[in-house]
């Protein structure tokens, strides 16, 4: 395959203007699909949840999940959304073989939500009004797997395979109006709305959420015009797009890609692209024209949805607290600065600290831990913090020892280890392996002795108040006590020692 050519990224940003619109389609986790009875479940034998009415036999009558229509409502609510008090369903009609209905039952100009916002912030702090132009239900298509081909995808295929089991199960598809001004931001902004939208969804659990499992994608609209141009130039759509760092490369990738073009007087085609993760680039997809004719027309086999709005305000009562409200009262009652708040929320760490100081922690004892120690060993199994084998009481257990001096810095790291390795919580391991730190006097003060013995110099410095003399004696001390002396109370007995 021929390969882009790519603007520098900074000479990019210098000549043109980024425009993006972010289609974000969120499965739902209801029990049964939009419009049947079928199991909505992921990973079962393909083609096992299925009946005539999700793969639309003829004569089969569809019904609408009420649950499915309160989530979506939900959703709607939390982006800031009107809520339509009645809309229609709508066939979008095509032919694809993951679509045995010949038609996708969607909703087109009535969606049951629009005119939204939400605040995104990005890694550097700024933050950005998003504007959400509607929400609307639809059903997802069936699955198919292509096979013999070198890239998993149909061109080259020898033959392919469909599964239906995800035919019907409900979408809600969210667009944005055209997001500006995020300039060289763009892709990171791309992806921390989406990493919003997943965050909401997540918390209100209406969705699993989980994007490796497409539960959450994104279609990637980025288009640029000339610095000053008014008139919005020709977008390309990279669809399907499930990671958020796979995004963020993605804009990336088609805002150099098209400055590229546009620069020796090419122009862009309007078209489907598809996102390679492999190579880092994205490749032509089909032709795309604004007047694509689905030949939509409102779906006579099921009535419009009308929720009344006692309905829509009982689902309101229920929504969990806005993510961006909540970031604002925990940074308020932690007291973190600026860049430590930012650190905590760009490592996803909020729910952690959050529990940890609710079972009894310092907020900054809560974030030393969970932002070093514990991010790093995350890391290093490239894991989510919330994955490790250690709960925030543990960790909130961990700091009280500290705090009250049964072990030291060193020490806690140590146990740190033996939770994770399954031994028991931090009292246990302490416990269990004894690793409190020593503060008996008795034991403290001999080697001490056996510390002077060596360096019989250092009580004369103390005297004549050479203080730094006294480091090496504490270190021998530390290092014979294997890091499990008390460093404070070695100092002391060593100073009453040279003045006695
Ligand atoms: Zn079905």
């Amino acid at each position: 395959m021929a390969k882009d050519e790519l603007m520098n990224y900074e000479q990019a940003l210098a000549q043109f203007e980024v425009v993006i619109g972010l289609e974000v389609h969120v499965e739902l986790n209801t029990k049964t699909k939009m419009f049947c009875g079928c199991r909505n479940e992921f990973g079962n034998e393909p083609n096992t949840n299925v009946c005539p009415i999700c793969i639309g036999l003829p004569g089969s009558l569809p019904a609408v999940n009420k649950r499915a229509v309160e989530s979506s409502i939900a959703i709607g609510l939390a982006l800031g959304c009107q809520i339509a008090p009645t809309g229609r369903f709508a066939r979008k009609n095509y032919f694809y073989p993951d679509l045995a209905k010949n038609f996708q039952t969607s909703q087109y100009d009535e969606p049951i939500a629009f005119e939204g916002a939400l605040e995104v912030e990005v890694p550097s702090g700024n933050k950005f009004n998003v504007l959400i132009e509607r929400a609307h239900m639809e059903e997802d298509a069936g699955k198919l797997t292509h096979i013999g081909g070198a890239t998993g995808r149909i061109q080259g295929a020898e033959y392919s395979l469909v599964d239906y089991n995800r035919a019907g199960v409900p979408l809600v598809e969210i667009v944005t109006k055209p997001v500006l001004g995020a300039g060289a931001e763009a892709p990171e902004l791309a992806a921390a709305y989406v990493r919003s939208i997943r965050d909401i969804v997540k918390a209100m659990n209406v969705s699993d959420a989980r994007m490796e499992r497409g539960n959450v994608r994104c279609d990637a609209n980025v288009s640029l015009r000339p610095i000053g141009s008014e008139k919005l130039g020709t977008r390309t759509e990279t669809k399907n797009v499930n990671s958020l760092r796979s995004i963020e490369r993605a804009v990336r990738y088609e805002i150099q890609r098209q400055a590229a073009i546009l620069a020796k007087g090419g122009t862009i085609t309007q078209e489907t692209r598809h996102w390679h993760e492999d190579r880092g680039a994205t490749s032509s997809g089909r032709p795309k024209s604004d007047a694509d004719d689905y030949r939509y027309f409102p779906e006579p086999d099921l009535v419009p949805v009308q929720p009344s709005a006692e309905w829509i305000e009982s689902i309101r009562a229920t929504l969990p607290e806005n993510p961006a409200e909540r970031r604002k009262r925990l940074a308020a009652e932690w007291g973190f600065s600026e860049l430590e708040f930012r650190d905590v929320v760009n490592a996803g760490l909020l729910d952690q600290i959050e529990e940890t100081v609710a079972a009894g922690a310092k907020p900054q004892a809560a974030r030393k831990w969970w932002g070093g120690e514990l991010a790093r060993v995350a890391n290093a199994e490239d894991k989510d913090a919330s994955q490790l084998n250690i709960t925030p009481a543990q960790v909130a257990e961990l700091a009280e020892l500290v705090e009250s001096g049964k072990i030291n810095d060193r020490l806690a790291r140590e146990v740190l280890t033996f939770v994770l390795a399954g031994e028991g919580s931090p009292a246990e391991v302490v416990a269990a392996r004894g690793l409190e730190v020593v503060s008996d006097d008795g034991a403290l003060i001999a080697a001490i002795d056996e510390a002077l013995a060596a360096q019989p110099d250092v009580l004369d410095a103390i005297r004549e108040g050479r203080m730094q003399a006294a480091g090496a004696v504490i270190g021998a001390v530390m290092k014979a006590m294997k890091g499990s002396a008390d460093a404070a109370r070695v100092r002391e007995l060593l100073i009453q020692k040279a003045n006695s």
